[in-house]
């Protein structure tokens, strides 16, 4: 399943046939989510996802004003995640981790429609494409930036940014899969670190797949503008205008740089699965990435907290991008261990050079890294092929 994600351009009685819809939805969810919560409470039979969307459509049925903008298939979309979210906490409690049960929501950014909810056309000449979906009245202007596969929509979803911008993500039935079209297919191996996000073992870091510099620059600005939104807040009053509009200045550079960052993630694994036929990456959890001694260092949880999530996001683009030609590779010592000889040359996190004291090898941390993925991979992959399937 692939998404192309698509500006939306939509009227003002559609936007606010839209706003009704999500808010619909969201007061649909909650009941379900309040059932939920009171059977768990009071011990009672878990209702099934089945029975609570029966049951809400009929509510929907009989109270036309209030609930009937959403369609029955949205519903049972809500009921079907909220059962998933359900069955996760569940699994939560008897592994003795925190529940996260569920909660009634506050606020709604998306909505989405099954097939036979929408219709897509595509007027020949143009670059606009028209959405028509349940219950919202005409057709939807959609500004079509790349080729859509029509026939294959299976799921749309509408979503407001925190901008006001629109946009629809219209999720179709193809392969994401990207086959590597190397003249000469190679393998590499990846290190995910937090001061360079990827290292491979050719070498490549500082160059084609650095972050863009651009999310540096705009990482001040962004300091700034939050400085400027709490300066302007007033606590126990109404809120001036020049406090909403620093707020939305701050939301809309936090979406400047969201996609920056995204566009960064795309081009690199695109072009990893494109120019290798196996990828290794280790299998480790993002989380632990990181030595204690810089646990202790309390204000680096944001960056912290930031570049697990990137190198979680990678990985998720990498798996689909690659399929089974990606690699997770069990890799203790990668750091530590010299790609030449194999000798163990124990590293603080400040180190940046591997210097093996056994065969002179000198190299970059990251990279040494990187190699000793790639080469555990290849053992792997001799010995043994498909170790792990993941
Ligand atoms: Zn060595």
């Amino acid at each position: 399943m692939k998404a192309y994600r698509m500006r939306i351009y939509p009227s003002k009685e559609q936007v606010s046939a839209l706003h009704k819809i999500m808010y619909q939805a969201r007061m649909t969810y909650n009941d379900a989510v309040i059932e939920r919560q009171r059977a768990h409470r009071n011990g009672e039979k878990r209702p099934s996802h089945y029975g609570q969307r029966d049951r809400l459509c009929k509510e929907r049925n009989a109270n036309p004003n209030e609930r009937a903008a959403v369609p029955a298939k949205t519903v049972d979309i809500l009921m079907r995640k909220l059962d998933a979210s359900v069955k996760g906490a569940y699994t939560r409690m008897k592994k003795g981790q925190p529940p996260r049960f569920p909660k009634p929501i506050k606020r709604t950014y998306s909505v989405d429609f099954r097939k036979g909810s929408f219709t897509y056309h595509r007027a020949d000449g143009t670059r606009f494409g028209r959405l028509r979906v349940q219950n919202v009245p005409g057709l939807i202007k959609l500004r079509e930036h790349r080729e859509i596969p029509k026939d294959k929509i299976k799921e749309v979803s509408v979503m407001i940014t925190k901008t006001g911008e629109w946009y629809a993500s219209l999720v179709c039935d193809v392969p994401c899969e990207i086959a590597c079209v190397a003249q000469e297919p190679r393998a590499v191996g990846l290190d995910f670190g937090l001061k360079t996000r990827i290292a491979t073992s050719d070498g490549t870091k500082d160059t084609f797949i650095h972050p863009p510099v651009s999310i540096d620059d705009y990482k001040e600005r962004q300091v700034k503008l939050a400085r400027a939104v709490s300066r302007k807040f007033k606590p126990g009053k109404k809120q001036s205008k020049r406090y909403y509009n620093a707020k939305r200045a701050k939301a809309r550079l936090e979406e400047k740089i969201a996609r920056c960052r995204g566009d960064w993630q795309h081009n690199v694994t695109t072009m990893l699965a494109r120019d290798n036929a196996v990828v290794f990456a280790e299998d480790i959890q993002p989380t632990f990435l990181l030595s204690k001694d810089s646990e202790k260092k309390k204000n680096k949880g944001f960056r912290r907290h930031a570049a697990d999530a990137a190198i979680g996001r990678i990985k998720q683009l990498l798996t689909y991008k690659c399929g089974k030609r990606l690699r997770l590779v069990d890799a203790a010592y990668t750091t530590q261990r010299c790609s030449r000889c194999g000798a163990i040359a124990a590293k603080e996190l400040s180190e940046r050079e591997h210097n093996c004291k056994q065969c002179g090898l000198a190299l970059d941390r990251d990279t040494n890294a990187a190699r000793n993925v790639l080469q555990a991979g290849l053992a792997g992959l001799l010995v043994e092929p498909f170790v792990k399937e993941k």
